[in-house]
């Protein structure tokens, strides 16, 4: 087929005169993409890129480096292979491979069409350290399962990003597709064939197609059609099993979003792997406009499946505020080859997660209890990162060191942020208003078409709220001193205590106090940089101490099971002795084993609070 590049011109000129998108001359240029689903050679599908024709003579393709929404550079060309360039008579090109991701053909006015093969991702994920995250990974799994996640397979031409895509899928004719491309049936080049269509790059990337036995289940909420589509390799779950919890779970995201401008269409894509064998193996999900690709473990049992579901499927779904609807330009206009980070990362990711809990609460979901077990296992587990590093400058060098190890704190402090900028905005609004409330003016202001500049974020924000807002992004987001939660939490009548909860004598729940040492005799040893339970506390044990003797019974791993089943039947004037070796001396304690404590950090209403802080409070959670 051959286009005219006056075309291609025109359709530029058409768009940034913002004319309407389904303009004929703008469909006809479009670039054609084929995908062979039926002939699958070594795990391998061919693709073929037609695009229209070139006026300059060198032409360079390219396959990103990177995807919106990953945070991560995981140079898709790599899965490329045999790469073609050939001309309208079927003849081969020359080209040069710039990068692990880059091609360039010398003579581009020639240039009919590029070929390639490409390789997938799940198979080989856990052979590699950097392997791409599974739901932006891609499946080639002959007749039973394509994940497409676009970027994997179909690249672009530079400079023409911004024109339309045709993708024609040949596929296998028991396996459907679930995706939110528009469908194109009558541009079907066979029967056998699927057709699609993109009205520029960033919708073929912000699209994702999974193609598997039918397996679906759709339902509606307030206006929003939901369609459920899984694969499970071993037909262990089927959509139905986790449907009526997904409703139930995005009714209460709707009811809690209000009246947001949502999409009308929500797709969920959820790839079960098979953890025995070589498969998916990064869990979680990524968020595109109108769907997200899941992936999880078949062998989680339902409970679990339906809790991982509720989790990691609203915060996709409450990406739709933001970035999807308020982003920054570097987000808009996205560069898949050479990505500018934005600096609000503890918006995209830190707000959205934080409404992942807080819809929970507010909808009653979960108790209060729960919610505030939530705030402290963020607050725990943001430990685990640098407190002294700024978030914006972490944001903008995400892909570089030292930063990007920290990635992961988005989810903790980054959400963490997001509840201290709701209690003040709260506090200072008389409870009336919140991060939500904040949500909606942006997206009003700003929404799907009209990015914001990067720079001028905060200062909008300011002048939309209140000086202390400013202070707080100045100390603590844009600055490096570490948030002193408590702060927050007195001001909505709540305070962190250590408290004394009941655990075992040997295990804490499912968790064990002690550890094997298979390297040296199988010792059993007391486990080190715990909180010990007041059981080995008032022996005066300690982390490390080797267990030598109980009751006057040598201790080995197999004699120590029937002392821990006996545990069961102690009370608290039991009588225990014990030998334990701590540096190559053996130390020997005896008394009573009393009733097993440990302490735990708790979020606990503070007594005497009055009227205005309970409200506050309720506003906060409640509202
Ligand atoms: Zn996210």
């Amino acid at each position: 087929m051959r286009k005219y590049f006056l075309i291609i011109s025109c359709s530029i000129l058409l768009y940034a005169c913002g004319a309407g998108k389904q303009l004929v001359s703008i469909e006809k240029s479009a670039v054609i993409t084929s995908i062979d689903l039926v002939n699958v050679v070594d795990d391998k599908v061919q693709v073929s890129m037609d695009p229209g024709a070139f006026s300059t003579e060198t032409v360079i393709f390219r396959i990103p480096k990177t995807v919106p929404g990953t945070y991560s550079t995981d140079n898709y060309g790599k899965y490329v292979q045999d790469f073609e360039a050939l001309d309208y008579k079927g003849n081969a090109l020359s080209f040069t491979k710039l990068d692990e991701n880059s091609w360039s053909v010398s003579n581009g006015t020639q240039l009919d069409k590029v070929r390639y093969w490409v390789n997938d991702t799940y198979d080989t994920e856990n052979e590699v350290d950097d392997a791409v995250f599974s739901p932006a990974g891609t499946n080639i799994e002959k007749d039973s399962n394509f994940m497409l996640n676009l970027h994997g397979f179909v690249g672009y031409f530079d400079g023409f990003k911004e024109v339309p895509y045709a993708i024609q899928i040949k596929k296998p004719a028991d396996l459907i597709a679930t995706t939110t491309l528009s469908d194109q049936i009558d541009r079907k080049p066979d029967p056998l064939w699927d057709a699609f269509f993109a009205n520029r790059y960033f919708e073929v990337i912000d699209n994702p197609i999974m193609y598997a036995k039918p397996n679906t289940e759709s339902f509606e909420i307030n206006g929003i059609t939901v369609t459920l589509s899984l694969f499970s390799p071993n037909d262990v779950y089927k959509a139905s099993d986790l449907k009526s919890r997904m409703l139930n779970m995005m009714e209460a995201q709707k009811k809690f979003l209000g009246e947001v401008d949502s999409t009308k269409e929500y797709n969920i894509l959820l790839y079960l792997s098979d953890v025995n064998k070589p498969d998916a193996h990064g869990f979680g999900a990524l968020e595109h406009h109108t769907s997200t690709v899941v992936v999880l473990p078949e062998a989680m049992d339902i409970g679990r499946l339906e809790q991982a579901m509720v989790d990691v499927v609203s915060h996709e779904f409450f990406h739709i505020v933001t970035p999807l609807s308020v982003h920054s330009k570097e987000i808009q206009y996205f560069d898949f080859n050479d990505p500018q980070m934005s600096q609000h990362l503890w918006m995209y990711e830190g707000t959205t997660e934080y409404f992942a809990n807080l819809f929970q609460i507010q909808q009653e979901l979960i108790t209060e209890d729960e919610f505030y077990e939530r705030i402290l296992t963020k607050i725990g587990n943001a430990s685990f990162y640098d407190d002294n590093m700024s978030f914006t400058v972490m944001s903008e060098n995400i892909l570089e060191q030292p930063y990007e190890p920290n990635y992961a704190n988005v989810y903790e402090k980054g959400a963490l942020i997001n509840m201290c900028l709701d209690i003040i905005l709260r506090e200072e609004s008389n409870g009336q208003k919140g991060m939500l409330w904040l949500m909606k003016e942006l997206s009003k202001k700003y929404g799907t078409d009209v990015p914001f500049e990067d720079e001028v974020l905060f200062d909008e924000i300011v002048a939309m709220t209140y000086p202390e807002v400013d202070t707080f992004f100045k100390k603590h987001v844009i600055g490096n001193t570490p948030i002193d939660y408590d702060l927050y939490f007195e001001k909505v009548g709540l305070a962190t205590k250590d408290v004394q909860e009941p655990t075992g004598y040997f295990f804490d729940g499912q968790v064990p106090y002690m550890d094997v040492d298979v390297q040296n005799d199988s010792v059993v040893f007391i486990r080190e940089n715990i909180e010990l339970n007041s059981f080995f506390n008032d022996l005066r044990l300690q982390g490390g101490d080797i267990f030598r003797v109980i009751n006057g019974k040598e201790i080995n791993l197999e004699t120590l099971r029937p002392i821990i089943g006996e545990s069961f039947s102690w009370t608290p004037e039991t009588v225990v002795s014990m030998t334990v070796e701590r540096d190559g001396e053996m130390i020997s304690v005896e008394g009573p084993v009393g009733k097993p404590v440990k302490k735990v950090k708790k979020i606990v209403p503070l007594e005497n609070v009055d009227q205005k802080t309970l409200n506050l409070r309720n506003a906060w959670l409640k509202d």
